[in-house]
């Protein structure tokens, strides 16, 4: 029974402390250039384009292989 109540205090500390920590770690999001999260931006001409479009290279991401190689940036291994 000793254990079951010292099982009961940990629990409720542990429990007071990271609602205490979640509550200090709640902050506005960090504001970015960046238009959206899914976005990318060509390192050779600034055109912004869908990240899934883009073509990455070892420097950055380009809207197209040409200006990956105009950058003379190369494929990542
Ligand atoms: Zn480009």
């Amino acid at each position: 029974m000793k254990f079951l109540i010292w099982f009961l205090v940990i629990f409720l500390i542990w429990w007071a402390y990271t609602r205490t920590q979640k509550s200090a770690s709640k902050s506005p999001p960090p504001l970015t250039n960046e238009p959206t999260q899914d976005m990318a931006r060509c390192a050779h001409c600034g055109i912004h384009l869908p990240r899934d479009e883009a073509i990455r290279g070892e420097k950055g991401d380009y809207c197209s292989a040409e200006h990956r190689t105009a950058a003379q940036d190369r494929n990542p291994a």
